[in-house]
């Protein structure tokens, strides 16, 4: 460090850092292992560029994956340079190809009001197209279409490209073809499509491409690992002799090979570009040494890799834990009570952190949280913008903005129900089919073709009701026009009339949303005609999923996969069980094994100081539940690191056992006997604590949940002993 230059922008950073920092080479790969300053580096180089190379913050590109972590990027140079936020370009690839998009929606052939639709969306049309073809959903499912067609998205074919080989792959790409030619009329774009359209839009218009080549000196790449074709094709367009690339990548954390992510491009990088120079950084500034060493031995079991060893000088004893649930309830209780415990230490509960493979494990963690009155959020899964009742909103103002949006004319013309029938709107599809117009012109047709009935009348009302509020939307501010929309469809008062609790929260988030787009409307410096469409552009691609009253320090929830990038003090990973991580699909092919393994290895190096590793023995899927054996991930992490409560070994998980410590005995109330109750039924016992009069117990009731009951008070009569 004798040489470091001296500069305050060099000075928390180690030699490595400092290299892959200021260095004047214009292709630089930073390849490197987690936790060790990677995207720090990054975010320095970018700094070092303004600071020391005189360019400008707009003359920077940087592409990370996720919306958190294009905030977290720019908080971080904003802490080190002065940046004014709207100059910068950082943001995720689907948000830089979108606002390329509406810069040049002439040119890409777009309509200036194109609206973007989610997977729900797509599935949608997808299924009116299967139907039209003569297909049903059991031979041609919609999934399996979307799959197709997205994956042929991200190897940029379009529907004539791709590769057809057998009468399926005739079917779907027939499919396909019909879907790319009604989204282009109804001017809708899907995920992979903003991609593959901005890739057009530089092929086509070298000119425009010329013009981002010179804006744009650096660009740089965060998560360079999981990027796929596409988003690689994109990236070379835009490099020329020019310009400057660094691209930041970790093989050992690719974890989207599922979605078409291909870590081949690392080494394709250092092929497709001269003298790359490549920069490793070893020291791990997050973890512990027993965390460390445990990602380090897991990862090792993986073939292939280029090979980090990390290392650090972090101290820190502590092992990771270990805790075998009997079920998922009591997995979840144990994890609430040792976040309780933490927040009643002090800690502060943005540090804490439970990742989980699939998003439905959330539910219960939740519920839990939710009982213990602990703060807490879900990043992913049923995000704000995607509760149905949200979407039923976005759905009307698309109407609003764009008369002829199908996917939001289809959800909305019947929510609230409003008496058009399934009949009624069947024809409207067909004349739109035959006639190749929109559903919107369609019922107009309709309206003044058919005589008088109920359901006519119904549908006058309704395209007159959008109407008027489009007219109003010349006038009224982003909140007043939601507001109106409300008063005039009903949506709001249908939810808040019913006496259910859930219709109360769906009215809540509707009022949510109010104030959301209050907000929005003081922060965005847009023209008052272009606020809506961009109101609507950021809710699809959830770069306002922020909005809304959150309380500033909770606990977060995520699936591991978008913990990517992320750090928390103490971190928890629930459902280690085969079948669950790794996941049942993955479990009979290496490839796919191997890429669950690096999602573990994200999911411990998320840790700084704590690790708790938990799986339940018998896990509930619907309506019943099945026993299940310790994954093979924590088999892999060396017992020295471990600190097992009550983990029976792997040939003994078959069977139910709760605690190791009070074996199952001729007491009919020992823990793992089946217990009858005369007011909650039937259950398994789970614990117990105290002695004689004070014995309590606690149970695990088939309907009625958790409880702990006095056993000399509950009158408990004893049931065979492993049932179900
Ligand atoms: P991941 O692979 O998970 O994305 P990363 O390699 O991008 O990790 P960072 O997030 O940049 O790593 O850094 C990990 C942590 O280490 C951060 O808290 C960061 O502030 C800290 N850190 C990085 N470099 C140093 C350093 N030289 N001195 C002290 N702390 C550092
Ligand atoms: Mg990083």
């Amino acid at each position: 460090m004798d040489n470091m230059p001296a500069s305050s922008l060099l000075q928390s950073l180690n030699e490595a850092q400092c290299k892959a920092v200021t260095t004047d080479n214009p292709r630089l790969l930073i390849l490197a292992g987690a936790g060790s300053g990677k995207t720090r580096a990054l975010v320095h180089r970018m700094a070092w560029y303004v600071q020391q190379k005189g360019l400008l913050p707009s003359e920077i590109l940087a592409v990370t994956f996720t919306n958190k972590a294009a905030k977290e990027m720019q908080h971080r140079l904003s802490q080190l340079i002065q940046v004014d936020p709207r100059s910068l370009w950082v943001g995720t690839f689907h948000a830089i190809a979108h606002r390329l998009l509406r810069y040049h929606s002439q040119e890409a052939n777009l309509p200036d009001n194109f609206q973007i639709i989610d997977s729900e969306d797509q599935l949608r049309l997808i299924k009116q197209i299967v139907k039209q073809q003569g297909f049903d959903e059991e031979s041609m499912p919609a999934k399996k279409v979307s799959y197709f067609i997205s994956r042929n998205k991200e190897e940029a074919r379009r529907a004539n490209q791709c590769v057809v080989t057998t009468h399926e792959s005739q079917i779907l790409q027939a499919i396909y073809q019909q879907y790319e030619a009604m989204c282009f009329r109804q001017g809708l774009l899907d995920f992979s499509e903003l991609l593959l359209r901005a890739y057009d839009l530089w092929q086509q218009h070298p000119d425009i491409l010329a013009h981002y080549q010179q804006r744009f000196k650096h660009v740089l790449v965060d998560e360079f690992q999981d990027t796929n074709t596409i988003q690689y094709l994109w990236l070379k367009q835009l490099i020329h002799t020019n310009n400057a690339i660094t691209v930041v990548g970790d093989d050992d954390q690719s974890i989207y090979g599922w979605r078409g992510a291909k870590i081949e491009n690392i080494h394709q990088f250092t092929q497709d570009y001269h003298n790359v120079e490549v920069v490793r950084l070893e020291q791990n500034y997050r973890s512990t040494k027993v965390i460390l060493s445990a990602a380090n031995q897991l990862i090792s079991q993986n073939e292939g890799r280029l090979g980090k060893e990390l290392w650090t000088e972090s101290e820190g004893k502590e092992k990771i834990q270990v805790y075998g649930a009997f079920n998922e309830n009591d997995e979840a209780r144990f994890i609430v009570t040792q976040i309780q415990q933490a927040l009643r230490q002090g800690h502060d509960a943005q540090d804490i952190a439970v990742l989980y493979r699939s998003n439905a494990q959330s539910r219960i963690l939740e519920q839990l949280l939710r009982q213990y009155d602990i703060p807490y959020r879900v990043y992913g899964g049923m995000r704000f913008f995607e509760r149905s009742e949200i979407k039923d909103a976005l759905a009307y103002l698309r109407l609003v903005r764009h008369q002829a949006d199908d996917p939001a004319f289809e959800r909305v013309i019947n929510t609230p129900p409003r008496g058009i029938g399934e009949r009624t709107v069947e024809k409207i599809r067909e004349i739109a089919q035959t006639q190749q117009i929109s559903l919107w012109e369609a019922a107009a047709y309709y309206i003044e073709t058919t005589k008088g009935s109920k359901a006519v009348a119904q549908l006058t009302q309704f395209l007159g009701m959008i109407e008027s509020v489009r007219v109003a939307q010349q006038s009224y501010s982003l909140p007043r026009l939601l507001e109106f929309l409300y008063q005039q469809s009903g949506l709001l008062d249908y939810y808040q009339l019913q006496a259910s609790e859930k219709s109360e929260s769906k009215a809540e988030n509707l009022q949510e949303l109010l104030i959301a787009c209050q907000q929005y409307q003081e922060q965005v410096e847009a023209d008052p005609s272009a606020i809506l469409t961009q109101f609507l552009s950021d809710c699809a691609l959830e770069a306002g999923s922020e909005i809304g009253d959150q309380p500033s320090s909770v606990v977060q929830l995520m699936t591991l996969h978008s913990a990517k990038g992320l750090e928390f003090k103490t971190v928890f990973i629930a459902g280690l069980e085969e079948g669950l991580f790794p996941s049942r699909h993955s479990m009979q092919d290496k490839k796919k094994l191997e890429e669950e393994r690096r999602l573990c290895y994200v999911g411990i190096t998320r840790a700084m100081n704590r690790l708790t590793l938990s799986y339940a023995l018998r896990r509930g899927y619907g309506s019943y539940s099945a026993p299940t054996r310790l994954s093979r991930f924590v088999q892999e992490i060396p017992s020295a690191l471990l600190n097992k409560i009550n983990v029976s070994e792997p040939a003994a998980t078959q069977n139910i056992r709760v605690n190791t410590s009070t074996p199952k005995s001729n007491n009919p109330f020992a823990i793992g006997s089946w217990v009858s109750h005369a007011k909650f039924g039937e259950g398994m016992v789970l614990n117990q604590e105290g002695q004689g009069e004070s014995l309590r117990i606690q149970i695990q009731f088939k309907q009625a949940g958790c409880k702990w009951l006095v056993l000399s008070y509950a009158n408990l009569k004893p049931l065979d002993t492993l049932r179900n």
